[in-house]
C-alpha cells in the first residue's frame, strides 16, 4: 500500500514546497511516546533552568528571524512586515515567560484553617505531554503559543500543525535542541485531520486545539472517550463599536488594520463594526478612503496579501454575494483583484443586517461590513447578538465609558481604543467565551493550564491518634460540636473581638 502524502503549496505561486507524510495512529503514538521519554529529563530540572535554556531559544530566534520569517511567508503568502512580525511576538512570548515562569510555577504555602496540626502545601506539576493543533493563519506564533508554556511549565509536545503550513513547525525541533533542549522534547507529526484526531486520541496527556469551532467540537467528542482535558481556542465575529464622541480617524485607521491584517484571516480581526448614526457617514466615508490607498496583491510591497486558499476564496465569495442579494451594498472591493489570483479585494459592505452570513458566521477574509445603531445601547446589544465571544473593541473619547461597554460584552477581552495589540503583549491571556471556545493561552494562565496541582499535607504533631480518628465517643461528637459553636461565635475573630473587649475592660 502506498503511504499518503500531502503537498504543501505556496499561495505565492503555487509552487509544491514540500510533500510530507500523512502520519497515521501508530506514528503519532511513538511520537507521543518520543516526547514523554524526552519529558522525563526536563521535567526533572529547576524551572529556572527551563528558563534560562529557552533564553538561549529566544536568541537564536531574533538571529534567525528572517529565515522564520521567509518561511510564513513561503506558506501563507502574507507580507513580509506580518511575516517578521510573527517572529517578534513570539520571542517576546518566550523572553516573558523567562522572566516570570520560575517565580509562577513556585510551589506555595496553604492555609490549614483551624488544623492547626497540619501544614499543606501546593505545587504545580507539569501534565506530562501536550497535543497541540494549530490551524494555517499564524503559522509560527499558534504553534509557539501552545509550545511555549507547555515547555516552561514543563511538558513535552507533539505538534500538529495544519496541513496548509507545516512548513514552519517543522523547523523549531532542530532550533530547540540547538538551545540545549532536550532531543525529542517537541515532535511534530504531520498531515491531515485523520492526524490531529489520532493525535487527540494518541495517549496525549492534554490537548491544546486552536481551529475552527466545528473541528473544536470533534476535537472535544473525541477528547471525551479518554476524558482528557481540552483547551479550545476557536473562532470569533469580533465587533467594533464606534461611538459618536469617537476620534474618527483613529477609529477608521485602526478598524481598517484589526479587519484587514493577514488579509481578515485573524481568529481576532474585526468582523462587524456598530456606528452610532451622527457619526455613521463620515466614519464610514473615511473608511472607504483608507481602503481604496491599500496595497493588494503577492509582492513584497503589498499591504494587503492573497487568501490562504481557494475553500478561504469560496466562503468570502459566498458571503459578498449572499449580502449583495439580501441587499447590502458595496462601496469598494467585492471581487478578486484578478481572475487567477488569490487577491480578495478589501471589502466595505453597507447596507448589512445581522441576519446575514456576512454579519452571522465568521468571515477570515478581508470583508468590513458597517452598520449604523441609534446609540451605545443599541451598539451593545447587536454586539452581543453572537454565538461566539471572541474579543471586541470599543471606540471611544470617554475612557470611562469605554470601561463601562466593554463589561458588558459577551467577549473573553475587549480593547478601548485599539485592535489587535493586546495579542502582541505576553502577559495578557487569550481566549473566548460561548463558541469561541475556553481556556487560556498565553498570560500566566497558560502555565496554569499547562500543569496541574499536587496537594501536599503532612501531620505537625505526631500524635498516636488523631481525636476524629475511629474509634468514635461521646468526645468525638462533643469536638465537632465545639468547632460549630466556636464558628457561630465567630471563630477566630469572634476570638479576637472577645480579647479587644477584654483588653479594654482591663484597660
Ligand atoms: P480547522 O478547524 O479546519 O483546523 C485546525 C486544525 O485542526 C488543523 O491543524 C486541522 O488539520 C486540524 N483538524 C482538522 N480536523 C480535525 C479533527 N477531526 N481532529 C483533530 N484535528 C483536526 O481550522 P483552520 O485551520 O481552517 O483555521 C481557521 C480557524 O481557526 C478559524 O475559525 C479561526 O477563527 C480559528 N482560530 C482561532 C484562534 C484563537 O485563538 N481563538 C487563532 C487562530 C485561528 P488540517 O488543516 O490538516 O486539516
Amino acid at each position: 500500500m502506498t503511504r499518503p502524502t500531502l503537498e504543501v503549496r505556496s499561495p505565492l505561486d503555487g509552487s509544491v514546497l514540500a510533500s510530507l507524510p500523512v502520519h497515521g495512529a501508530d506514528e503519532v503514538r511513538a511520537a507521543v511516546a518520543r516526547a514523554r521519554s524526552a519529558q522525563a529529563e526536563w521535567g526533572s530540572l529547576s524551572p529556572r533552568e527551563r528558563a534560562r535554556r529557552m533564553r538561549a531559544v529566544a536568541r537564536l530566534m531574533d538571529v534567525r528571524g528572517d529565515e522564520l520569517a521567509a518561511s510564513v511567508r513561503r506558506e501563507t503568502g502574507k507580507p513580509p512586515t506580518e511575516a517578521l512580525a510573527e517572529v517578534v511576538v513570539s520571542v517576546d512570548l518566550i523572553r516573558w515567560y523567562a522572566r516570570v515562569a520560575a517565580r509562577h510555577l513556585r510551589p506555595r504555602r496553604a492555609s490549614t484553617g483551624w488544623i492547626l496540626s497540619k501544614a499543606g502545601s501546593v505545587e504545580r506539576v507539569p501534565h506530562g505531554v501536550i497535543g497541540a493543533i494549530t490551524p494555517w493563519n499564524y503559522p509560527l506564533i499558534l504553534a509557539l503559543d501552545c509550545v511555549t508554556p507547555a515547555l516552561f511549565a514543563g511538558n513535552g509536545v507533539v505538534l500538529k500543525p495544519s496541513e496548509l503550513t507545516p512548513l514552519t513547525a517543522l523547523l523549531l525541533p532542530a532550533l530547540l535542541e540547538e538551545a540545549g533542549v532536550p532531543k525529542g522534547l517537541l515532535q511534530i507529526v504531520t498531515g491531515d485531520g485523520s492526524t490531529g484526531r489520532a493525535l487527540v486520541q494518541g495517549g496525549v496527556d492534554r490537548v491544546v486545539f486552536t481551529g475552527s469551532t466545528a473541528t473544536g467540537r470533534k476535537v472535544m467528542e473525541a477528547a471525551c472517550a479518554t476524558l482528557t482535558p481540552v483547551t479550545l481556542e476557536l473562532g470569533g465575529k469580533d465587533p467594533a463599536i464606534v461611538l459618536e464622541d469617537a476620534d474618527l480617524e483613529r477609529a477608521a485607521r485602526g478598524i481598517v488594520f484589526g479587519a484587514l491584517f493577514n488579509a481578515g484571516q485573524t481568529c481576532i480581526s474585526v468582523e462587524r463594526v456598530y456606528v452610532v448614526r451622527s457619526v455613521y457617514e463620515p466614519f464610514v466615508q473615511r473608511v472607504v478612503e483608507l481602503v481604496r490607498e491599500l496595497r493588494t496583491g503577492k509582492g513584497e510591497d503589498t499591504d494587503v496579501g492573497p487568501l490562504i486558499s481557494r475553500a478561504q476564496m469560496a466562503i468570502v465569495e459566498r458571503q459578498v454575494a449572499d449580502a449583495v442579494q439580501g441587499g447590502a451594498r458595496v462601496l469598494t472591493g467585492g471581487k478578486r483583484a484578478a481572475p487567477d489570483t488569490g487577491v480578495y479585494l478589501p471589502t466595505v459592505l453597507v447596507d448589512a443586517d445581522d441576519s446575514m452570513a456576512v454579519m452571522r458566521d465568521e468571515s477570515f477574509g478581508p470583508l468590513l461590513p458597517i452598520v449604523p445603531v441609534d446609540d451605545e445601547e443599541e451598539a451593545a446589544r447587536r454586539a452581543n447578538g453572537t454565538r461566539y465571544g471572541l474579543f471586541a473593541s470599543v471606540w471611544t473619547g470617554d475612557r470611562a465609558r469605554g470601561f463601562r461597554i466593554a463589561r458588558r460584552l459577551h467577549a473573553g477581552g475587549v480593547s478601548v481604543n485599539d485592535v489587535l495589540t493586546h495579542y502582541s503583549i505576553a502577559s495578557l491571556p487569550m481566549g473566548g467565551v460561548g463558541e469561541s471556545g475556553f481556556g487560556r493561552r498565553r498570560g500566566l494562565e497558560a502555565l496554569d493550564e499547562m500543569t496541574r496541582t499536587r496537594t501536599l499535607l503532612v501531620d505537625r504533631f505526631g500524635l498516636k491518634r488523631e481525636p476524629y480518628w475511629f474509634p468514635y465517643s461521646r468526645a468525638s461528637a462533643r469536638l465537632m460540636r465545639a468547632v460549630l459553636a466556636w464558628r457561630a461565635r465567630g471563630g477566630w475573630s469572634g476570638l479576637r473581638s472577645l480579647a479587644a473587649r477584654l483588653t479594654s475592660r482591663e484597660g
